[in-house]
């Protein structure tokens, strides 16, 4: 099963049309608003979850409840006033990939593959969590459908495009792939949520050796793509730099009286 499917065509069309709408209505700006984005988490997950089982195991659902609403006090501390208040949702998928994924507006879903990969280490879940809640608090997906692939929906829809035309649309929605920095962005957002909610944000970097090592087994195939590329070993090297900033893993000595 790939990501294409997560998305059902009705599901996408749905939530295409009144975000068009309210672009085409904007002056200039292409930005959604939040509660554009909202809507489009709404009806995607609904999608979603049409799709992939939820996974009803009460210890894997209560442990990535728990770690999402810690996470998001760590991202309110750390955001202030910035942060949005987005409707956030922490669920679980009954699949085998090693992935998770975020919707625009708050909705988060670990897969089961995800959670036995990393077994015990909350540290590592609670990474991975924080990495996609810096995406939707940084509204990273926004930026991408408003950029791309807002422009084909419109002249498609506008000239009543081929139901075929518009399940490439859905698909091309799907695959969203974030930048390099945004990438970058939701890892130094997320070590610092972690931090924030006092967790080990070596967590981050233990994940991304995992996922380096899985790339080498034969359960590659299981990886689906995570929005994690590039994952490099700059990647790695950057997230060690960002917690090695981090107030109290400075020497003692380079630290002043705060
Ligand atoms: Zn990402």
């Amino acid at each position: 099963m790939t990501r294409t499917t997560w998305f059902g065509r009705v599901g996408v069309l749905l939530l295409a049309v009144p975000v068009i709408l309210s672009l085409m209505s904007c002056r200039g700006t292409n930005l959604l608003s939040k509660q554009d984005e909202i809507q489009i988490g709404k009806e995607g997950s609904a999608a979603i979850e049409k799709e992939y089982k939820l996974d009803t195991n009460p210890e894997r659902v209560a442990l990535v409840q728990e770690i999402g609403q810690r996470i998001l006090e760590g991202m309110r501390k750390t955001e202030g006033k910035r942060a949005p208040d987005f409707p956030f949702t922490f669920k679980v998928l009954d699949a085998k990939e090693i992935n998770a994924v975020s919707l625009p507006g708050g909705p988060i879903y670990v897969f089961r593959g995800l959670m036995e990969q990393v077994g015990d280490d909350k540290d590592m879940l609670a990474a991975v969590i924080a990495h996609e809640v810096g995406h939707i608090v940084a509204r990273h997906a926004a930026k991408q459908i408003s950029s791309s692939i807002l422009a084909d929906l419109a002249i498609s829809l506008g000239t009543k495009g081929s139901a075929q035309k518009v399940a490439s649309i859905a698909t091309s929605l799907v695959m969203l792939q974030y930048s390099r920095d945004d990438e970058y962005d939701a890892d130094r957002r997320g070590v610092l949520y972690t931090y924030a909610a006092g967790y080990d944000p070596e967590g981050l970097v233990r994940f991304f050796e995992k996922l380096q090592k899985l790339e080498k087994s034969p359960m590659k195939g299981l990886l689906a793509n995570l929005r994690t590329h590039p994952l490099t070993e700059n990647r790695i090297l950057r997230a060690k730099k960002l917690i090695a900033q981090l107030p109290d893993r400075q020497p003692p000595a380079a630290a002043p009286g705060q």
